[in-house]
């Protein structure tokens, strides 16, 4: 069969592996002139590895382990406190950290017992941990990672995610040697001149016998089918000359696009500290290990997320805001070299960071996207509970089972 994958990031190329190697073939049209998508793997002056989106694999995403086991990319340690960074000088334990995500849990419970099926994050953790909740560690870890207004994002479907456990008990992250991008781009090398960057697609068309993609120069491409991986914003903005399934649409309408950017900073030498987290605003910061596995990388990474973050570390303006908080937070840094900023709510291609469930998700949404809209299944991390790199490589394995009646599997 023909098979159009839109969008080359973790999903869409996901999809097109397994496709390919069911003996099906394939075109992947890219907006970009890369690959990877969310995941973009950089080098500061100094020689060091950033990322400037997706960056920690945690031990229970399989879908990212599996491809990348299979595709033979090695997955180092971060061997980062990334669920108990340092927040006003203090670090809490594993005891600490399993308790109040315990109590968080069981508030959640007993809220959704009593009919609060529509609590936020916010209001479960207030309830849960009383006036002062905003400054707890396990809240500020949290909210910093939906990179939304808490206020606005779903309790039980942040609370529902397959790997909750992460936020319990894991500790550690994993991250790929040369950079989380260098999975995408190995999946592209196999799949050679299959994968058309500078590509982007406009509208989308299907009949009973086939699909047909409109590409932005006028050009349209032909095939049976679709598997459509391009960010939720702009999903949005694309001329589908179909209506998705109502289960699909409402599982969209249900989700709001979140904001986040990251700084990467090349340093002279490396503090004590590896994962501090700001007070203040939701963001924070930590250091790698070495490949060898001896040393802290001499680069300091950080992370903000939602809006609130953004604005009061002035990202728009570029850099400045965000170093001079980091200075005043870590005054024991040695910069050295131009720090790498990167914001994704000004990208075309992403138009945010990634989708967050909002108030009214309901539990049929996580099951919106497992069957196919006429021949065009829809992937993407906005299509599961997992808005992560694992995540996406999910719905791109997803995708494909939903496939396998129309490809006669
Ligand atoms: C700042 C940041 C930090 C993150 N941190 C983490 C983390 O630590 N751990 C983690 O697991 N995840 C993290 N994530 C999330 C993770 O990176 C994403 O969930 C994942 O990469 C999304 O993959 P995707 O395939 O759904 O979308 P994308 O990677 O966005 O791929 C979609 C592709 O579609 C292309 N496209 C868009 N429009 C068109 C068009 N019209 N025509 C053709 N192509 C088009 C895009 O260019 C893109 O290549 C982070 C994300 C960001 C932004």
């Amino acid at each position: 069969m023909k098979v159009i994958v839109i969008g080359a990031g973790l999903s869409g190329l996901t999809a097109a592996w397994e496709l390919h190697k069911g003996g099906h073939a394939v075109t992947v049209l890219e907006a970009r002139d890369r690959v990877g998508g969310r995941t973009w793997s950089q080098r500061l002056d100094n020689g060091q590895v950033v990322e400037r989106g997706g960056e920690y694999i945690f031990p229970v995403e399989f879908a990212m382990r599996r491809l990348a086991a299979e595709l033979e990319v090695p997955i180092l340690t971060h061997n980062v406190r990334y669920g108990r960074r340092t927040l006003h000088g203090r670090t809490i334990t594993f005891a600490e950290l399993k308790a109040t995500s315990e109590r968080v849990a069981q508030t959640h419970a007993a809220m959704v017992a009593d009919g609060a099926t529509a609590a936020s994050l916010t209001d479960v953790f207030a309830q849960a941990l009383g006036p002062d909740y905003a400054q707890d560690p396990v809240y500020r870890r949290t909210v910093t990672s939906v990179a939304a207004d808490p206020t606005r994002v779903s309790a039980a479907a942040t609370f529902g995610r397959p790997t909750r456990s992460v936020d319990r008990y894991i500790e550690d992250g994993g991250r790929l040697v040369d950079g989380n991008q260098s999975l995408t781009l190995e999946v592209a090398r196999r799949l050679g001149d299959r994968v058309r960057l500078e590509h982007p697609i406009t509208g989308l068309d299907q009949s009973a016998t086939g699909v047909q993609a409109v590409l932005a120069d006028g050009g349209r491409v032909d095939a049976d089918i679709a598997v459509l991986s391009v960010p939720f914003p702009v999903l949005r903005t694309l001329e589908l000359g179909f209506a998705l399934t109502a289960e699909q649409q409402r599982a969209l309408d249900h989700r709001f696009m979140g904001v986040a950017a990251k700084l990467g900073v090349p340093l002279g030498r490396v503090d004590g500290d590896n994962a501090v987290q700001s007070g203040d605003h939701t963001w924070w910061s930590w250091h790698s290990l070495s490949e060898d596995g001896e040393t802290r990388i001499p680069a300091l990474s950080c992370f903000a997320g939602g809006p609130d973050a953004l604005d009061a570390l002035g990202v728009t303006d570029g850099a400045d805001g965000w170093v001079a908080a980091l200075k005043a937070l870590r005054p024991e840094l040695e910069i050295a070299g131009e720090p790498l900023l990167s914001t994704w709510a000004d990208d075309p291609w992403t138009q945010g960071s990634y989708s967050a469930p909002s108030l009214d998700w309901e539990p049929a949404d996580a099951d919106a996207f497992t069957r196919p809209c006429g021949r065009v299944v829809i992937a993407g991390e906005h299509t599961g509970l997992e808005q992560s790199m694992s995540g996406a490589v999910a719905s791109g394995y997803r995708a494909v089972d939903a496939l396998r009646e129309l490809l006669n599997e």
